[in-house]
């Protein structure tokens, strides 16, 4: 089915013909025309779903009929967890809001700089992307109002509220006028999202994107058993070996991203590292230069590994594993997406080869283990 089967403008067609996506993705197929109608939705989806194009496309044409509103009184509102996520779903309605006959002034809202330029910038904006802190400070300040908001997007919610969010996402709720369509998408639905959705939601149409078990099969796993003292020098010899251009790595701790990093440049592997003790500035910044090529290799906390959208990722490493099996199967989905293979490599100390199993066992797929310490390492 093509997309203009889906009831968007030519404008928006247009933009979606400059990024080449020829058809919609399963989601968008299914929310698209809902959003048009004014339905809610219950979107069960994750970062590679193309989920926010499935939110965005119908926001713009739905505010673009609309009359521009008083200033500084929002029309949409898309609450993100992260700062990353923010700036994310902000570019993705700049781009695809290109070519419309009335531009829409959208804006991303984030806390860790300087809130100033965010009060004066949200002079004329109609869509606001924000955390929900930040939204709550510029709020306060009255350099915005949430009473003029006719669509509410909640994404990523459950990791809104694994990061602690309830509060605040309970005094923005306050904040809305009570007639609005409301858009929920998460990964998976807790019992405390379950609360939410039930005094949130009217009558939602409910989308469930299988993606983790789609993606997985795209996914080469690799694991390799290694002394935990030689997971520098096996990452080192991955890295050249297998001559990896792009590589997402991930450790558990900041503290461990930052030794991992320093050691991989040390040793001439250009790296940088992304996690939550870095400024704003310096997060952007690392995943620009990621991005761009600029640096091989991202050493990054999950914190930060999740929502963070790169086309083609061709590696991840698990430099240790992740706690929970779901946190390992959204790391390892940051590659094999879009419909391109990607390759997976877990370094296993003896700690955590139990856990690997249990691991293995939640995703529903085996991984052969290779012997890490049965290759030299030498000259790593
Ligand atoms: P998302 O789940 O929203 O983070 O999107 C995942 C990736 O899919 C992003 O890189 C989008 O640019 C891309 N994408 C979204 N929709 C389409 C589509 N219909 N065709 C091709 N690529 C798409």
């Amino acid at each position: 089915m093509p997309f203009s089967k889906l009831g968007l403008s030519d404008a928006l067609l247009k933009s979606l013909a400059e990024q080449n996506y020829t058809e919609p993705y399963p989601i968008q197929q299914q929310a698209i025309p809902a959003i048009l109608k004014g339905k809610d939705i219950l979107g069960i989806a994750q970062t590679g779903s193309g989920k926010t194009a499935g939110f965005v496309l119908p926001i713009l044409q739905q505010l673009q009929d609309g009359v521009s509103t008083k200033n500084r009184h929002v029309r949409a509102l898309i609450v993100v967890p992260t700062r990353e996520l923010a700036i994310q779903v902000n570019e993705v309605f700049t781009t695809l809001g290109k070519h419309l006959p009335r531009p829409i002034k959208t804006m991303a809202v984030y806390g860790g700089v300087s809130i100033n330029p965010q009060m004066i910038g949200l002079q004329g904006v109609e869509i606001l992307v924000a955390t929900p802190g930040r939204l709550l400070d510029l709020i306060s300040t009255n350099a915005v109002s949430l009473s003029a908001i006719k669509i509410l997007v909640l994404d990523e919610a459950d990791k809104m509220l694994n990061l602690g969010f309830k509060e605040e996402m309970t005094k923005i709720f306050e904040l809305l006028p009570k007639q609005r369509q409301n858009l929920l998408f998460s990964a998976t639905l807790s019992d405390d999202l379950n609360n939410i959705n039930r005094n949130l939601l009217r009558d939602p149409l409910v989308i469930k994107v299988e993606e983790e078990i789609q993606n997985l099969d795209l996914i080469k796993q690799v694991a390799f058993t290694i002394a935990e003292e030689k997971k520098g020098p096996l990452l080192r010899y991955l890295i050249r070996e297998q001559n990896i251009e792009q590589v997402l790595i991930f450790t558990s701790s900041v503290h461990r991203t930052d030794a991992v990093t320093l050691k991989l440049n040390q040793n001439g592997i250009n790296a940088i590292a992304i996690h939550s003790k870095k400024s704003q500035d310096a997060r952007n910044q690392a995943l620009e230069l990621f991005k761009s090529g600029k640096v091989k290799a991202l050493v990054a906390t999950d914190l930060l590994g999740r929502g963070i959208d790169i086309k083609y990722l061709p590696y991840v490493i698990n430099y240790e594993l992740p706690r929970s099996p779901k946190d390992y199967i959204h790391r390892i989905g940051r590659t094999g997406r879009a419909e391109s293979s990607g390759e997976a490599i877990s370094l296993i100390s003896p700690e955590e080869e139990h856990h690997f199993k249990v691991i293995q066992k939640k995703m529903g797929k085996r991984v052969a283990l290779t012997d890490g310490n049965e290759i030299n390492l030498k000259g790593y």
